[in-house]
């Protein structure tokens, strides 16, 4: 009932030749019908991917936005405002490289949400936890706290038009990948903690893995009955691996 979504997130990679490259690629994969393809280019290369991408069923999102949805001087930044007359229609939100590196905080993160949302993009919410939080077992409650800081501010409804990616901080690029058991745990924690607000909602939110997914990994980690998809790196810079991927959920 709820359709898979595979994500690519670029992150910051690539050139325009690259990108042309890559655009190529994808517009050559067969991707399965049941399943929602996005990917996420560096904002410079986001136009040429949307051009180049015209009448593929992948929609097309970007890494970040603004705190604040309208366009005006904050130099540097990108108002969803701006990303949705761009042609974006999601938008990533507290990726664990932005809140370790960037410093951004829950708080910072539900404005950037509450963003997106007032401009008719659907947020892609990252939480996770450090390989420190988890040894001292403190997953559940990490993951808990940012997810609860956006029901706090913004209410459960939020969620109807927003996708949760549960990104383990150990697991992203490092080649190491939560077990199928690993993930489903926190997945199911994240919807239980919906639940407890809204039934309903919590039934209807897909909730993506992500860290080292590759075509090889995929399969079982989609089988897991909350994994509901992938946000991919590094792996969706190949636009055959990700199609693999793509074919997986
Ligand atoms: P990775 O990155 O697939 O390269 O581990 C995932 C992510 O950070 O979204």
């Amino acid at each position: 009932m709820r359709r898979p979504l595979v994500a690519g997130n670029w992150k910051m990679h690539g050139t325009r030749a690259s990108v042309a490259e890559l655009i190529k690629g994808l517009r050559h994969l067969a991707l399965p019908s049941g399943v929602e393809v996005a990917v996420f280019p560096p904002c410079l290369h986001i136009t040429q991917v949307m051009t180049g991408l015209e009448g593929k069923s992948i929609a097309v999102g970007a890494q970040n936005c603004a705190v604040e949805p309208v366009q005006g001087a904050l130099t540097g930044e990108i108002a969803s405002s701006q990303l949705a007359d761009a042609g974006c229609s999601l938008v990533l939100v507290g990726h664990s490289e932005r809140r370790l590196i960037l410093g951004e905080r829950d708080e910072m993160v539900s404005r950037k949400f509450a963003a997106a949302q007032s401009c008719g993009l659907v947020p892609v919410l990252c939480v996770g936890e450090t390989l420190e939080q988890r040894e001292a077992g403190k997953t559940i409650e990490v993951v808990g706290r940012q997810l609860g800081s956006i029901i706090e501010e913004l209410g459960v409804g939020a969620f109807v038009q927003a996708v949760v990616a549960y990104e383990p901080v150990w697991a992203i690029g490092t080649g190491l990948t939560a077990s199928p058991e690993q993930a489903q745990e926190v997945h199911a924690a994240i919807r239980a903690q919906l639940a407890a607000e809204n039934g309903e909602v919590a039934r209807g939110v897909r909730i993506l893995y992500g860290g080292s997914v590759k075509a090889a990994n995929a399969v079982e980690l989609f089988r897991m009955p909350d994994i509901d998809g992938g946000l991919i790196g590094g792996a969706s810079l190949n636009a055959d691996e990700f199609g693999a991927i793509c074919r997986a959920a």
